[in-house]
């Protein structure tokens, strides 16, 4: 399967995973794009994967299910346009016969999911989160807690490619670099993605084992974190896990 990223409004992706006949999009806030991808590669949408109910990861999907019948996959626990196949954390998606794999992604929203695909002939594992774990940072926490977040995030391998939903990665490595401004790994990951940016390129998808690498919010853990984070909030430091992750949430929230 081939994984391609259909930029959608200002930095959204649409992600389409294509076999040369069929495809399956994640998160389709806008049809059009998609309806031009599916004529150019003369391909037929075999299923629809929503993660959250924002409209700008469903405003396509009533479209491209009337014109196409592909059936829509999302959160139970989130309202999203009808019909669609209710899915909760140990679910998974059958389509093409492949299994996306449901994980609960609480944090951003409390309905929030997302999609494992484990490897498989010749290809890397893939997560779709939506708008949970972006490059470098990671959503706004309005629901659910982080702790649940990152836990989900924790369990899967670290060449799990990771498909978001935004380009926000460079936004994201100017603050991930006033946390860490000795990472030598987020420098050079920097330099890689403005490069790829100056020419049109998508950052993404990232991989999980980079994110590990300069991503602050999957090192709220790392001393050279833990220290930037008491000290720009003035955190004890006892402070728990969860604490150093809502301090360092609001810093990014504040930054500038
Ligand atoms: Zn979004």
């Amino acid at each position: 399967m081939t994984l391609v990223p259909l930029p959608a409004f200002a930095d959204n992706y649409i992600w389409m995973l294509q076999d040369g006949s069929n495809a399956i999009v994640v998160d389709p806030g806008d049809a059009q794009p998609v309806f031009d991808a599916l004529a150019r590669d003369k391909l037929q949408l075999a299923a629809i994967l929503v993660t959250r109910h924002h409209h700008d990861h469903t405003g396509g999907v009533a479209a491209l299910h009337a014109a196409t019948g592909a059936p829509v996959f999302g959160p139970a626990r989130e309202p999203i346009p009808e019909p669609f196949t209710p899915l909760l954390h140990g679910d998974s998606a059958k389509v093409l016969g492949k299994r996306f794999a449901v994980i609960d992604v609480p944090g951003h929203t409390a309905g929030h999911i997302a999609y494992f695909l484990p490897a498989g002939e010749g290809q890397a594992p893939l997560l779709f989160c939506g708008d949970t774990l972006f490059s470098g940072g990671c959503g706004r926490l309005f629901e659910g807690t982080p702790a649940q977040m990152l836990a989900s995030l924790a369990a899967l391998p670290g060449d799990t490619r990771v498909c978001c939903a935004h380009e926000y990665t460079l936004a994201n490595l100017r603050f991930a670099h006033a946390v860490e401004p000795g990472n030598a790994d987020l420098t050079h990951y920097t330099a890689r993605c403005e490069s790829l940016r100056a020419q049109g390129q998508p950052t993404l998808p990232s991989q999980l084992a980079t994110e590990r690498r300069i991503n602050p919010f999957l090192r709220s853990r790392e001393a050279t974190v833990l220290r930037a984070v008491r000290e720009h909030a003035e955190l004890s430091a006892n402070a728990a896990e969860a604490d150093v992750f809502a301090a360092l949430r609001q810093w990014k929230n504040d930054f500038r």
